[in-house]
């Protein structure tokens, strides 16, 4: 599963329940296209390629004081293929070494930041004397943007309708990758990716829409029945049991720098809950912190959104479904 990035999921718990300012509705924006960028891309790439390769999605590789992310690697023989996705929208240029779009100069280069992922992951092989070649590819997926590029460059530049060919070519040209040790490599130089540096306040989380959220309409108007909540605006149903795991989930990325305190969760969950039954849910699905005593009052915070809190646990949660058929 590619996961949108934090920064992405905290913007969208903070958009749901209350207002962002001018600069994170930007980011916001920026994240949803160049996330939606990357989910077409590996929608493409499951559709063209049907050799097995060796794909990572979303991985941030640390070495020698060097942090890099990648949006998606495929391995392919004895070359590493570095891809770098962009869901651009507009006019841009290359020219001079530099991107230009609507005649502004853009503040970062991203062919120096794909150069730079190559020399990183390329010493760090060699240094482990692991032979093989380091490429990079970079993808504009939206088909409405237009990319002129007028220097000679070396990396591989890919737009929309480019992507399918280069894919089928990859495919044909499939050969395992060798077993010599580069996925061992990688996989320990990898760190967690990022946590966003937005915090919210304490001022502004007494403003933010308490209660649980309509996960179709978006509605806070939600009937209490006995195994499920269901919206009074759209009539959309959900397992109790998950709404309530879902909300705290959704505390828990907003409030992502601190651990969970139980008297904040009731107070986030809204008045028309049951105690018991949040505290409950609690016991059931979140782990207490420790030295916290017996009590169990703080839970560890993963501050992340539902469907990545509770990856492992995703089967449980799809066999409660069926209680939205129970009476
Ligand atoms: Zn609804």
């Amino acid at each position: 599963m590619r996961k949108k990035s934090h920064k992405l999921q905290w913007l969208e718990e903070m958009n749901h329940r209350g207002e962002l300012t001018k600069e994170e509705a930007n980011v916001y924006h920026r994240s949803k296209l160049g996330h939606k960028g990357e989910t077409d891309f590996d929608k493409l790439c499951s559709y063209f390629l049907d050799k097995p390769f060796s794909i990572i999605n979303d991985i941030t590789l640390s070495y020698q004081e060097n942090i890099l992310q990648m949006d998606k690697i495929v391995v392919n023989d004895h070359t590493i293929i570095l891809i770098d996705i962009k869901n651009y929208h507009g006019q841009y240029t290359y020219v001079n070494n530099a991107w230009y779009t609507q005649q502004k100069l853009l503040s970062h280069n991203i062919y120096e930041q794909l150069h730079r992922a190559k020399r990183i992951t390329k010493r760090l092989l060699d240094d482990f004397h692991i032979n093989m070649k380091v490429e990079g590819v970079l993808i504009f997926m939206n088909p409405q943007s237009e990319i002129t590029i007028e220097d000679e460059v070396t990396e591989t530049t890919l737009t929309y309708e480019k992507i399918p060919l280069w894919l089928m070519n990859l495919n044909e040209n499939y050969r395992k990758c060798p077993a010599n040790g580069w996925h061992t490599v990688i996989q320990n130089h990898t760190i967690p990716s990022y946590r966003t540096d937005y915090i919210c306040s304490e001022k502004r989380l007494a403003q933010l829409k308490k209660g649980t959220r309509c996960q179709n309409c978006g509605s806070f108007h939600m009937i209490q029945k006995r195994y499920t909540l269901s919206c009074a605006s759209c009539s959309f149903i959900e397992p109790k049991e998950t709404a309530y795991a879902r909300t705290i989930c959704e505390y828990g990325t907003i409030m992502h720098n601190r651990s969970l305190k139980r008297s904040d969760i009731l107070a986030f969950v809204g008045d028309d809950y049951k105690e018991k039954y949040i505290k409950n849910i609690l016991n059931k699905h979140f782990e207490p912190e420790k030295n916290f005593g017996k009590r169990h009052i703080r839970y560890v915070n993963k501050g992340c959104q539902f469907p990545y809190w509770f990856e492992n646990k995703s089967d449980y949660f799809e066999k409660l479904e069926q209680r939205k058929y129970w009476k």
